[in-house]
């Protein structure tokens, strides 16, 4: 479905140019707590209030929200400080409630946007509202599942509609507290005309991951962030680990590197064809990253495997007389000699088929060299991996914004 006319997220008074501020704590506790922590926000200038007054918890018992009680305290917020305040809605109670208390802008949390049922509830209860909603993504990874999110309410006619990016669950355990798949939210921006804001909090999960997602969101051309906040964050009643004090959140936000215009000298086609080099280059790295995993199980590097394997050579193992292989030896197996390398040369133009394979036995993983070296020649795979994706998706993002 095209979605031509959607509508910024301007709320009067708001400078339009990057980033987009929304912070607040994750969850309204008490009234002192909530004004104490947006009096430090609008001091630093911040201008859009956030606080969950419903908590979607993954297992009941935990606290789950102070409820309608808590809209009188955005209300203290916006009449104390003149600024926006915005919650969390997941069901249509919940809108009624938040329309009813003057809640500025809404948005649609992780679990609610996967749940279409959910979605198309919220969209009815939302017909014919001029409100800013901003949704954020499913939890699992489906564009597809955040864009109809995002349909059902333009399909009830709200326009001023917008995203967050707060990265998505996974089994694996990284850095992460969901993973940011970057390239997800970029491929929204493609369909859509607006990239999301994004939630560094929930994506890293710990306060000090903010900052550098923070950045990386400004390089990736983010217009703004939704941010925890919270006076005393060991105290909060809610994921107090990626909450930062208003103080440091401002000194971060001071401190982020926001380059407006996007400054290159190539014309498009060298920007793809940079790209396509980029995509060639990851594929290579993809491929040896894979062979350097590969002979994890091997118990002989392949130099000393046979090149042929016949019915009974099968399990068989070569290893070249000239080089050291004692049971207990710590050597390599395939180490060359080194009392006889003419010897070691003479094997190598004769019975060594592929000679020079022997060289870089460690950057090719052999199973054999010692595992700190083969560590490090992964985790340079990896990082060299991770360097390349950076720096196509930044071309991506260029190209995309000439
Ligand atoms: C939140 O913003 O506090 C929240 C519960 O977010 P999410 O839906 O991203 O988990
Ligand atoms: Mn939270």
């Amino acid at each position: 479905m095209e979605m031509n006319d959607l509508q910024p997220i301007i709320l009067p008074g708001i400078p339009t140019r990057r980033p987009l501020v929304i912070a607040g704590p994750c969850s309204a506790e008490t009234e002192e707590q909530v004004l104490a922590a947006a009096r430090a926000l609008a001091a630093q200038e911040v201008k859009i209030f956030r606080a969950g007054i419903w908590k979607p918890r993954t297992k009941p018992g935990g606290f789950e929200g102070v409820g309608v009680e808590g809209l009188r305290w955005l209300q203290r917020v916006k009449a104390e400080t003149g600024m926006y305040v915005s919650t969390e809605v997941a069901t249509e109670r919940h809108v009624f409630e938040a329309l009813k208390a003057g809640v500025d802008l809404l948005w649609i949390g992780a679990r609610t946007s996967a749940n279409p049922f959910a979605m198309q509830e919220l969209a009815g209860a939302l017909r014919g509202v001029d409100i800013p909603v901003l949704v954020k993504n499913p939890v699992n990874p489906d564009l597809e599942l955040w864009i109809g999110a995002i349909e059902r309410l333009y399909n009830a006619g709200l326009r001023r509609l917008g995203a967050i990016h707060r990265g998505f669950s996974s089994y694996d355990r990284t850095i992460y507290r969901n993973q940011p798949q970057w390239h997800i939210p970029i491929e929204l921006r493609r369909r859509l005309p607006q990239l999301p804001l994004c939630d560094p909090s929930h994506i890293g999960g710990k306060r000090e991951l903010i900052a550098p997602l923070s950045q990386e969101a400004m390089d990736l051309g983010f217009d703004g962030l939704i941010v925890e906040s919270h006076c005393t964050p060991d105290e909060a009643w809610s994921d107090k680990q990626q909450q930062g004090t208003p103080d440091v959140l401002c000194f971060m936000l001071h401190t982020l590197v926001v380059r407006e215009t996007t400054q290159t000298t190539e014309p498009l086609a060298e920007l793809r064809q940079q790209i396509d080099r980029l995509d060639d280059e990851l594929l290579a790295l993809m491929a040896k990253r894979m062979r350097s995993g590969s002979t994890r199980k091997s118990t002989v590097c392949r130099s000393c495997k046979p090149s042929v394997t016949t019915k009974s050579s099968t399990n068989a193992v070569h290893r070249p007389s000239s080089w050291v292989s004692t049971p207990n030896s710590s050597r390599h197996c395939c180490k060359p000699s080194t009392k006889s390398p003419s010897t070691n040369r003479s094997r190598s133009s004769t019975a060594d088929p592929l000679p020079d394979r022997r060289k870089p036995l460690r950057s090719r993983g052999c199973s054999h060299a010692k595992t700190a070296g083969r560590q490090t020649g992964r985790s340079r795979i990896r990082s060299d991996y991770a360097e390349a994706r950076k720096r196509r998706m930044k071309l991506n993002l260029i190209t995309l914004t000439l």
